[in-house]
Protein backbone atom coordinates (compact mmCIF):
# COMPACT_ATOMS: atom_id res chain seq x y z
CA UNK A 1 0.00 0.00 0.00
CA UNK A 2 1.71 3.31 -0.58
CA UNK A 3 1.64 6.36 1.60
CA UNK A 4 -0.98 8.17 -0.02
CA UNK A 5 -3.53 5.11 -0.25
CA UNK A 6 -3.04 4.69 3.17
CA UNK A 7 -3.65 8.40 4.07
CA UNK A 8 -6.73 7.93 2.37
CA UNK A 9 -7.83 5.03 3.94
CA UNK A 10 -7.30 6.84 7.40
CA UNK A 11 -8.94 9.70 5.85
CA UNK A 12 -12.29 7.75 4.87
CA UNK A 13 -11.74 6.38 9.00
CA UNK A 14 -12.21 10.21 9.90
CA UNK A 15 -14.79 10.11 7.54
CA UNK A 16 -16.36 7.23 9.32
CA UNK A 17 -16.01 8.81 12.34
CA UNK A 18 -12.71 8.46 13.94
CA UNK A 19 -12.21 12.25 13.05
CA UNK A 20 -14.54 12.91 15.39
CA UNK A 21 -12.94 12.07 18.69
CA UNK A 22 -9.96 14.25 18.18
CA UNK A 23 -10.11 16.65 20.97
CA UNK A 24 -11.07 19.84 19.35
CA UNK A 25 -9.79 21.87 22.13
CA UNK A 26 -6.43 21.05 21.01
CA UNK A 27 -7.66 22.03 17.88
CA UNK A 28 -4.34 23.72 17.45
CA UNK A 29 -2.56 20.32 18.11
CA UNK A 30 -4.34 19.15 15.16
CA UNK A 31 -2.58 22.08 13.65
CA UNK A 32 0.56 21.12 14.85
CA UNK A 33 2.19 20.26 11.63
CA UNK A 34 3.83 23.76 11.53
CA UNK A 35 7.68 23.38 10.44
CA UNK A 36 9.57 23.06 14.05
CA UNK A 37 11.71 26.21 15.18
CA UNK A 38 11.42 29.28 17.26
CA UNK A 39 8.15 31.56 16.91
CA UNK A 40 8.35 33.58 14.21
CA UNK A 41 7.89 37.23 14.11
CA UNK A 42 4.58 38.15 12.86
CA UNK A 43 5.68 40.61 9.74
CA UNK A 44 3.68 42.23 7.39
CA UNK A 45 3.97 40.30 4.29
CA UNK A 46 3.52 41.19 0.46
CA UNK A 47 2.78 39.15 -2.71
CA UNK A 48 0.50 36.35 -3.37
CA UNK A 49 0.09 33.41 -0.90
CA UNK A 50 -0.90 30.22 -1.50
CA UNK A 51 -2.77 27.73 -0.21
CA UNK A 52 -2.62 23.97 -1.10
CA UNK A 53 -5.39 22.04 -0.09
CA UNK A 54 -4.42 17.88 -0.47
CA UNK A 55 -7.60 16.14 -0.25
CA UNK A 56 -9.83 13.74 -1.98
CA UNK A 57 -13.39 13.42 -3.47
CA UNK A 58 -13.83 10.26 -1.37
CA UNK A 59 -13.36 12.01 1.98
CA UNK A 60 -16.17 13.82 4.04
CA UNK A 61 -14.33 16.69 5.73
CA UNK A 62 -12.49 17.10 2.29
CA UNK A 63 -16.26 18.05 0.56
CA UNK A 64 -17.15 19.96 3.51
CA UNK A 65 -14.40 22.56 2.44
CA UNK A 66 -14.91 22.48 -1.31
CA UNK A 67 -17.39 25.30 -1.28
CA UNK A 68 -15.91 27.91 0.81
CA UNK A 69 -12.64 27.07 -0.98
CA UNK A 70 -14.22 27.79 -4.15
CA UNK A 71 -15.73 30.76 -3.16
CA UNK A 72 -12.19 32.23 -1.80
CA UNK A 73 -11.37 31.24 -5.10
CA UNK A 74 -13.14 34.53 -6.31
CA UNK A 75 -13.40 36.57 -3.14
CA UNK A 76 -9.60 37.04 -2.66
CA UNK A 77 -8.66 36.91 -6.51
CA UNK A 78 -4.92 38.60 -7.00
CA UNK A 79 -4.33 38.30 -3.34
CA UNK A 80 -4.60 34.65 -2.37
CA UNK A 81 -4.33 31.44 -4.78
CA UNK A 82 -6.18 28.88 -3.36
CA UNK A 83 -4.98 25.17 -5.40
CA UNK A 84 -6.91 21.81 -4.58
CA UNK A 85 -5.17 18.54 -5.72
CA UNK A 86 -6.92 15.34 -5.28
CA UNK A 87 -4.36 12.92 -4.12
CA UNK A 88 -6.69 10.25 -5.82
CA UNK A 89 -5.27 10.80 -8.99
CA UNK A 90 -2.03 9.18 -10.07
CA UNK A 91 -0.62 12.35 -11.23
CA UNK A 92 -0.89 14.19 -7.83
CA UNK A 93 1.41 11.31 -6.08
CA UNK A 94 4.21 13.67 -6.62
CA UNK A 95 2.66 16.45 -4.85
CA UNK A 96 1.67 14.84 -2.21
CA UNK A 97 5.17 13.23 -1.71
CA UNK A 98 7.07 16.59 -2.14
CA UNK A 99 4.59 17.64 1.06
CA UNK A 100 5.24 14.44 2.33
CA UNK A 101 1.70 14.53 3.78
CA UNK A 102 0.53 12.15 6.07
CA UNK A 103 -3.70 12.21 5.99
CA UNK A 104 -6.12 14.37 4.10
CA UNK A 105 -7.32 16.99 3.74
CA UNK A 106 -3.78 18.87 4.19
CA UNK A 107 -3.66 22.24 3.77
CA UNK A 108 -0.05 23.71 2.86
CA UNK A 109 -0.32 27.42 3.21
CA UNK A 110 2.96 29.08 1.54
CA UNK A 111 4.29 32.17 0.80
CA UNK A 112 4.77 34.17 -2.94
CA UNK A 113 7.64 32.52 -2.83
CA UNK A 114 6.59 29.24 -2.13
CA UNK A 115 8.38 28.23 0.91
CA UNK A 116 5.96 26.72 3.27
CA UNK A 117 4.83 29.11 6.45
CA UNK A 118 2.49 26.59 8.24
CA UNK A 119 0.75 22.84 7.42
CA UNK A 120 -2.98 22.09 8.71
CA UNK A 121 -4.29 18.66 9.44
CA UNK A 122 -8.16 17.71 9.23
CA UNK A 123 -11.33 20.20 8.16
CA UNK A 124 -10.41 24.03 8.48
CA UNK A 125 -13.24 26.60 8.05
CA UNK A 126 -13.17 29.99 5.74
CA UNK A 127 -12.31 31.92 9.07
CA UNK A 128 -9.42 29.28 10.07
CA UNK A 129 -8.20 29.83 7.12
CA UNK A 130 -8.28 33.88 7.07
CA UNK A 131 -7.17 33.43 10.94
CA UNK A 132 -3.97 32.12 10.35
CA UNK A 133 -3.32 33.74 6.75
CA UNK A 134 -3.55 37.55 9.28
CA UNK A 135 -1.62 35.69 11.81
CA UNK A 136 1.47 35.22 9.51
CA UNK A 137 1.04 38.61 8.51
CA UNK A 138 -0.87 39.22 5.26
CA UNK A 139 -3.15 42.19 5.69
CA UNK A 140 -5.77 40.82 3.08
CA UNK A 141 -6.63 37.92 5.53
CA UNK A 142 -6.97 40.12 8.54
CA UNK A 143 -9.07 42.69 6.66
CA UNK A 144 -11.80 40.05 5.70
CA UNK A 145 -12.36 39.17 9.29
CA UNK A 146 -12.63 42.58 10.29
CA UNK A 147 -16.39 43.11 11.49
CA UNK A 148 -18.90 44.54 9.23
CA UNK A 149 -20.48 46.35 11.79
CA UNK A 150 -19.44 46.72 15.44
CA UNK A 151 -20.74 49.59 18.12
CA UNK A 152 -17.58 50.54 20.65
CA UNK A 153 -19.55 53.62 22.37
CA UNK A 154 -23.20 53.51 23.38
CA UNK A 155 -25.02 55.57 25.02
CA UNK A 156 -24.36 55.27 28.94
CA UNK A 157 -26.14 53.45 30.88
CA UNK A 158 -28.42 56.28 33.44
CA UNK A 159 -29.62 53.79 35.90
CA UNK A 160 -28.89 54.42 39.30
CA UNK A 161 -26.57 51.56 40.48
CA UNK A 162 -28.65 49.97 42.68
CA UNK A 163 -31.88 50.00 40.55
CA UNK A 164 -29.61 47.60 38.19
CA UNK A 165 -29.09 43.63 38.95
CA UNK A 166 -25.41 42.76 39.57
CA UNK A 167 -25.91 39.86 37.34
CA UNK A 168 -28.23 40.28 34.71
CA UNK A 169 -28.15 43.93 34.14
CA UNK A 170 -31.94 43.52 33.93
CA UNK A 171 -34.32 46.84 36.03
CA UNK A 172 -34.59 45.43 39.50
CA UNK A 173 -37.88 44.95 41.20
CA UNK A 174 -38.01 46.00 44.59
CA UNK A 175 -40.70 43.33 45.62
CA UNK A 176 -38.34 40.20 44.54
CA UNK A 177 -34.80 41.90 45.84
CA UNK A 178 -32.00 39.54 46.80
CA UNK A 179 -29.02 41.09 48.48
CA UNK A 180 -25.88 39.32 49.37
CA UNK A 181 -23.34 40.38 52.02
CA UNK A 182 -19.86 40.45 50.97
CA UNK A 183 -16.69 41.42 51.94
CA UNK A 184 -16.80 44.41 49.07
CA UNK A 185 -20.37 44.93 50.11
CA UNK A 186 -23.86 44.62 49.08
CA UNK A 187 -24.45 42.92 45.66
CA UNK A 188 -27.95 43.21 44.85
CA UNK A 189 -29.87 40.78 42.71
CA UNK A 190 -32.91 41.31 40.55
CA UNK A 191 -34.55 37.73 41.78
CA UNK A 192 -33.67 34.13 42.86
CA UNK A 193 -33.03 33.42 39.71
CA UNK A 194 -30.17 35.54 39.42
CA UNK A 195 -28.80 34.85 43.06
CA UNK A 196 -28.33 30.79 41.82
CA UNK A 197 -26.97 32.08 38.85
CA UNK A 198 -24.58 33.80 40.95
CA UNK A 199 -24.16 31.35 43.70
CA UNK A 200 -23.38 28.34 41.00
CA UNK A 201 -20.42 30.45 39.85
CA UNK A 202 -19.10 30.68 42.71
CA UNK A 203 -15.41 29.24 43.15
CA UNK A 204 -15.22 29.44 47.26
CA UNK A 205 -16.59 27.08 49.85
CA UNK A 206 -20.45 27.33 49.91
CA UNK A 207 -21.36 26.10 52.97
CA UNK A 208 -23.64 28.42 54.72
CA UNK A 209 -23.65 30.78 51.80
CA UNK A 210 -27.37 31.33 51.91
CA UNK A 211 -26.62 32.87 55.28
CA UNK A 212 -25.00 36.12 53.97
CA UNK A 213 -28.31 35.98 51.49
CA UNK A 214 -31.80 38.27 52.45
CA UNK A 215 -34.90 38.37 50.17
CA UNK A 216 -37.61 40.85 49.35
CA UNK A 217 -41.81 39.46 50.85
CA UNK A 218 -42.97 39.57 47.17
CA UNK A 219 -45.73 40.72 50.11
CA UNK A 220 -44.16 43.90 51.87
CA UNK A 221 -41.10 44.55 50.18
CA UNK A 222 -39.59 43.69 53.56
CA UNK A 223 -36.03 41.60 53.46
CA UNK A 224 -36.57 38.50 54.67
CA UNK A 225 -33.55 35.82 55.51
CA UNK A 226 -33.06 33.59 52.37
CA UNK A 227 -33.52 30.41 54.57
CA UNK A 228 -36.48 31.62 56.08
CA UNK A 229 -38.45 32.57 53.18
CA UNK A 230 -40.92 30.30 51.36
CA UNK A 231 -41.03 30.49 47.67
CA UNK A 232 -44.01 30.35 45.57
CA UNK A 233 -43.16 28.93 42.55
CA UNK A 234 -44.16 28.49 38.55
CA UNK A 235 -44.10 28.31 35.13
CA UNK A 236 -45.12 31.01 32.60
CA UNK A 237 -48.16 29.76 30.55
CA UNK A 238 -46.60 30.59 27.18
CA UNK A 239 -42.86 30.48 27.58
CA UNK A 240 -42.58 27.41 30.29
CA UNK A 241 -39.77 30.27 31.74
CA UNK A 242 -40.06 29.91 35.78
CA UNK A 243 -40.73 32.34 38.09
CA UNK A 244 -40.47 32.53 41.75
CA UNK A 245 -41.58 34.93 44.48
CA UNK A 246 -40.43 35.04 48.04
CA UNK A 247 -42.70 36.01 51.49
CA UNK A 248 -41.82 35.97 55.20
CA UNK A 249 -45.17 33.47 56.15
CA UNK A 250 -47.31 31.09 54.30
CA UNK A 251 -50.33 32.71 54.70
CA UNK A 252 -49.28 35.70 52.05
CA UNK A 253 -48.05 32.74 49.65
CA UNK A 254 -50.93 30.91 49.82
CA UNK A 255 -52.80 33.85 49.39
CA UNK A 256 -50.91 34.73 46.29
CA UNK A 257 -51.05 30.92 45.26
CA UNK A 258 -54.82 31.17 45.03
CA UNK A 259 -53.84 34.32 41.44
CA UNK A 260 -51.41 33.38 40.33
CA UNK A 261 -51.39 29.57 41.00
CA UNK A 262 -47.70 27.62 41.30
CA UNK A 263 -46.08 25.71 44.05
CA UNK A 264 -45.49 26.26 47.57
CA UNK A 265 -41.30 24.95 48.17
CA UNK A 266 -38.60 25.49 50.94
CA UNK A 267 -34.91 27.07 49.55
CA UNK A 268 -33.60 23.42 49.26
CA UNK A 269 -36.15 22.23 46.88
CA UNK A 270 -36.04 25.95 45.07
CA UNK A 271 -31.85 25.90 45.07
CA UNK A 272 -31.98 21.94 43.67
CA UNK A 273 -34.82 22.94 40.92
CA UNK A 274 -32.69 26.18 39.79
CA UNK A 275 -29.21 24.43 39.96
CA UNK A 276 -30.59 21.19 37.82
CA UNK A 277 -29.96 23.29 34.14
CA UNK A 278 -26.28 24.05 34.05
CA UNK A 279 -24.47 25.66 30.98
CA UNK A 280 -22.14 22.79 29.16
CA UNK A 281 -19.17 25.17 28.61
CA UNK A 282 -19.33 27.50 31.99
CA UNK A 283 -21.61 25.21 34.24
CA UNK A 284 -23.61 28.18 35.06
CA UNK A 285 -27.25 27.80 36.62
CA UNK A 286 -29.74 28.70 33.56
CA UNK A 287 -33.02 28.57 32.43
CA UNK A 288 -32.93 26.29 29.09
CA UNK A 289 -35.56 28.85 28.00
CA UNK A 290 -33.30 31.48 27.92
CA UNK A 291 -30.26 30.17 26.53
CA UNK A 292 -29.45 27.34 23.27
CA UNK A 293 -30.30 23.49 23.21
CA UNK A 294 -26.35 21.94 22.65
CA UNK A 295 -27.09 18.33 20.87
CA UNK A 296 -23.82 16.07 22.03
CA UNK A 297 -24.62 12.44 20.12
CA UNK A 298 -28.32 13.29 20.18
CA UNK A 299 -28.18 14.27 24.07
CA UNK A 300 -29.25 17.52 25.33
CA UNK A 301 -26.85 20.06 26.59
CA UNK A 302 -27.13 23.48 27.17
CA UNK A 303 -25.32 26.60 26.88
CA UNK A 304 -26.12 29.90 29.26
CA UNK A 305 -25.60 32.21 25.73
CA UNK A 306 -24.82 31.03 22.20
CA UNK A 307 -21.08 31.74 22.49
CA UNK A 308 -21.34 29.65 25.88
CA UNK A 309 -23.13 26.92 23.18
CA UNK A 310 -20.24 26.83 20.83
CA UNK A 311 -17.82 26.32 23.76
CA UNK A 312 -19.34 23.01 24.74
CA UNK A 313 -17.67 21.69 21.70
CA UNK A 314 -14.36 22.97 23.27
CA UNK A 315 -14.94 21.94 26.45
CA UNK A 316 -16.13 18.45 25.73
CA UNK A 317 -13.76 17.37 22.28
CA UNK A 318 -17.39 16.79 20.67
CA UNK A 319 -18.89 17.54 17.83
CA UNK A 320 -21.94 19.85 19.00
CA UNK A 321 -25.52 20.64 17.06
CA UNK A 322 -26.46 24.17 18.69
CA UNK A 323 -30.33 25.72 18.39
CA UNK A 324 -30.26 29.23 19.33
CA UNK A 325 -33.64 31.35 18.77
CA UNK A 326 -32.44 35.05 17.00
CA UNK A 327 -32.55 37.65 19.51
CA UNK A 328 -34.78 40.08 17.81
CA UNK A 329 -36.97 38.11 16.05
CA UNK A 330 -37.26 34.22 17.52
CA UNK A 331 -36.13 32.69 14.14
CA UNK A 332 -34.42 29.41 15.39
CA UNK A 333 -30.68 29.28 14.00
CA UNK A 334 -29.06 25.95 13.98
CA UNK A 335 -25.40 25.32 13.93
CA UNK A 336 -23.65 22.04 13.58
CA UNK A 337 -19.53 21.29 13.97
CA UNK A 338 -17.09 19.05 13.18
CA UNK A 339 -13.69 18.63 14.25
CA UNK A 340 -14.05 22.14 16.35
CA UNK A 341 -14.82 23.67 13.19
CA UNK A 342 -18.22 25.32 11.58
CA UNK A 343 -19.77 22.14 9.48
CA UNK A 344 -22.99 23.80 9.03
CA UNK A 345 -25.07 26.90 9.69
CA UNK A 346 -28.40 27.62 9.27
CA UNK A 347 -29.74 29.82 7.60
CA UNK A 348 -26.29 30.64 6.37
CA UNK A 349 -27.16 34.46 6.64
CA UNK A 350 -26.81 34.28 10.98
CA UNK A 351 -23.56 35.71 12.57
CA UNK A 352 -23.26 36.79 16.42
CA UNK A 353 -23.09 39.56 18.28
CA UNK A 354 -19.92 39.89 20.53
CA UNK A 355 -21.31 42.00 23.30
CA UNK A 356 -18.30 44.05 25.34
CA UNK A 357 -18.00 46.27 27.72
CA UNK A 358 -15.23 49.04 28.48
CA UNK A 359 -13.01 48.27 31.73
CA UNK A 360 -11.81 50.90 33.85
CA UNK A 361 -8.22 51.39 31.81
CA UNK A 362 -9.87 51.52 28.30
CA UNK A 363 -9.96 48.05 27.43
CA UNK A 364 -12.45 46.30 25.38
CA UNK A 365 -13.86 42.60 27.13
CA UNK A 366 -16.20 40.32 27.18
CA UNK A 367 -19.74 41.89 28.30
CA UNK A 368 -20.57 38.03 30.06
CA UNK A 369 -23.36 35.55 28.71
CA UNK A 370 -26.55 38.05 28.84
CA UNK A 371 -24.78 40.21 26.19
CA UNK A 372 -24.39 37.86 23.51
CA UNK A 373 -26.69 36.25 21.38
CA UNK A 374 -26.97 35.14 17.23
CA UNK A 375 -28.82 36.62 14.42
CA UNK A 376 -30.73 35.23 11.55
CA UNK A 377 -29.33 38.50 8.98
CA UNK A 378 -26.90 41.13 9.97
CA UNK A 379 -30.09 43.70 9.50
CA UNK A 380 -31.65 41.89 12.55
CA UNK A 381 -28.70 41.99 14.44
CA UNK A 382 -28.41 46.04 13.35
CA UNK A 383 -32.31 46.82 14.47
CA UNK A 384 -31.76 44.88 17.52
CA UNK A 385 -28.75 47.30 18.35
CA UNK A 386 -31.39 49.88 17.42
CA UNK A 387 -33.55 48.70 20.20
CA UNK A 388 -30.58 48.56 22.73
CA UNK A 389 -28.39 51.60 22.52
CA UNK A 390 -26.49 50.85 25.88
CA UNK A 391 -25.26 47.69 24.99
CA UNK A 392 -21.75 47.45 22.56
CA UNK A 393 -19.59 44.90 20.87
CA UNK A 394 -19.27 43.99 17.82
CA UNK A 395 -20.78 41.44 14.81
CA UNK A 396 -18.86 38.45 14.18
CA UNK A 397 -19.59 35.14 12.33
CA UNK A 398 -20.12 32.62 14.01
CA UNK A 399 -17.18 30.73 12.59
CA UNK A 400 -15.14 33.42 14.83
CA UNK A 401 -17.16 32.94 17.81
CA UNK A 402 -16.45 28.63 17.77
CA UNK A 403 -12.95 29.65 16.71
CA UNK A 404 -12.38 32.05 19.58
CA UNK A 405 -13.99 29.20 22.30
CA UNK A 406 -11.51 26.56 20.33
CA UNK A 407 -8.64 29.05 21.12
CA UNK A 408 -9.28 28.14 24.72
CA UNK A 409 -6.93 25.73 27.03
CA UNK A 410 -9.14 23.67 29.15
CA UNK A 411 -7.78 25.51 32.51
CA UNK A 412 -8.89 28.69 30.72
CA UNK A 413 -12.41 26.66 30.40
CA UNK A 414 -12.29 25.54 33.63
CA UNK A 415 -12.34 29.05 35.36
CA UNK A 416 -15.16 30.97 32.23
CA UNK A 417 -17.43 32.77 33.49
CA UNK A 418 -16.59 32.18 37.16
CA UNK A 419 -17.09 35.17 39.54
CA UNK A 420 -14.46 37.90 38.68
CA UNK A 421 -13.57 36.22 35.26
CA UNK A 422 -16.56 37.62 33.09
CA UNK A 423 -18.89 39.18 35.88
CA UNK A 424 -20.60 41.66 34.36
CA UNK A 425 -19.34 44.63 35.72
ZN1 LIG B 1 -30.68 39.74 37.27
ZN1 LIG C 1 -22.24 29.61 29.99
Amino acid sequence: MTRIAKAGTFALALAAGAFLIVHPSARSTSRAAEPAGPARPVVARTGVPRLIDLGSTECIPCKLMWPALEAMKTEFAGKLTVDFVDVGKRESLPLARQYGIKLIPTQVFLDADGKELWRHEGYISRYGILDKFGELGYAFAADALKPAFSRLDAKPDERAKDKVCYFCDGDMDARAQVTVKTDKGDVRLCGPHCYFIMYSCLTEDKTDFEKKVSVADWATGKAVAFAEAIYLTGLDEKTGRPWTRAFADRAAAEKERADAGGSIVGWQVLQARELSHRCGFCDRSMHPQDGALVKIDGVHSWGCCSHCAMGVAARTGKDIEVHQPDRLTGQMIVVRTLGGYIQSIEPATAVAWYGKKKTADGKYVSAGCFHQGFFATPENLKKWAELHPTEIGQMITIDQALGDKMKMTLAQIARACKLGECAPK
